[in-house]
């Protein structure tokens, strides 16, 4: 049960860049939605504007049609977890998320709680082509925003799948809390990893928007069961009253559902956010004790102290060995000295 509802409603305002006015997505968005329009020479005239009030956009966001210009591909972010992989990436096709996660840092990382779609999605692919010529390529591509929830206006993970299947040496992890049953949707294909993000009972109630626990790990045995690979993700853990019996009772029912042996790896950490994020978040949910917790500054992140850090991560990972080998456990630690 959700502690306190929020009440939400989805983009009664559209604001399209005059540039991608006549973009195939554009105009397959804008099929689907009744809403008003406005157009704007660029994004950043709506999503920039100083003194928004993040809190109240995200309960109403409005959506902003634009499209991305100049890097498209970033490297990846020193909290992320790069999986081993050498050449780590990440992209945002889109910026915000549909969800309304208390702990999101993207409520400190962008001035805006409105959503915004780029549909240039041809432009990230011809960058990634020209990387590739140089070396395999790990990429995230729905980190600031949950792509899979967007999959009906957007069509964005159909595309990364064709794309993918096409490309031997790209992977591409889909990072999710949605409960999408993707199967029948999507081109099958060993290199595009559907990674759910899975939380126990509380800390679901501070994930306002989002499906269940139970009806993310169903989604999540689905997409097994269509022949993707899957990672689940226990990350950011989140202290609270109760902490090690809700993740057994999690991993309990992910063993019931889908079967840890079939599970391609698991990514365990604890919430961190980057200080300079850390002053916006705190301003959007004022009544969050889970943002309000205080944290420690290491090195410019913010990070649970280091013997509760240690705490949380061991009784998850002690739990989780009982059903999974190590060797399948990633785990984000904080650099403590
Ligand atoms: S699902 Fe992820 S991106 Fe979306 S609000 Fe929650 S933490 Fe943020």
């Amino acid at each position: 049960m959700k502690a306190l509802k929020r009440k939400y409603d989805f983009f009664s305002h559209i604001y399209v860049e005059e540039g991608v006015k006549n973009h195939p997505l554009t105009k397959n968005i804008l099929k689907k939605k009744d809403s008003h329009l406005i157009y704007i020479d660029h994004y950043k005239d709506v999503f920039c504007r100083k003194g928004q009030n993040i809190a109240s956009q995200k309960l109403s966001p409005s959506l902003i049609i634009a499209k991305k210009e100049g890097k498209l591909i970033y490297e990846g972010a020193p909290v992320c977890q790069s999986f081993g992989n050498e050449y780590f990436y990440y992209t945002s096709l889109i910026m915000n998320c549909v969800y309304d996660c208390e702990y999101c840092y993207l409520k400190g990382m962008y001035p805006s709680g409105n959503i915004v779609i780029f549909v240039n999605i041809e432009d990230i692919f011809a960058q990634i082509d020209n990387i590739l010529k140089l070396h395999p390529v790990y990429i995230s591509v729905s980190y600031d925003c949950d792509l899979l929830a967007c999959e009906s206006l957007t069509g964005f993970v159909e595309k990364w799948c064709l794309f993918a299947s096409e490309r031997k040496d790209l992977t591409v992890e889909i990072r999710t809390k949605s409960a999408v049953d993707v199967r029948g949707k999507f081109k099958v294909t060993d290199n595009i990893i559907f990674a759910f993000t899975l939380s126990p009972n509380t800390l679901y109630a501070r994930e306002h928007n989002t499906p269940s626990p139970l009806s993310r790990i169903k989604a999540a045995s689905f997409a097994l069961e269509e022949g993707f690979n899957i990672r689940l993700c226990f990350d950011p853990l989140i202290y609270f009253e109760g902490f090690k019996e809700e993740y057994e009772a999690l991993s309990y029912s992910v063993e019931e559902n889908i079967g840890f042996k079939n599970i391609k790896d698991i990514s365990l950490g604890t919430f961190r956010i980057s200080a300079d994020y850390m002053k916006g978040l705190r301003k959007a949910e004022p009544y969050s004790a889970t943002v309000q917790y205080p944290f420690e500054n290491k090195g410019g992140v913010y990070s649970y102290p280091k013997a509760k850090e240690e705490y949380m991560l061991k009784t998850v990972k002690d739990i989780l060995l009982k059903y999974i080998g190590e060797d399948k456990i990633y785990l984000w630690e904080s650099g403590y000295e």
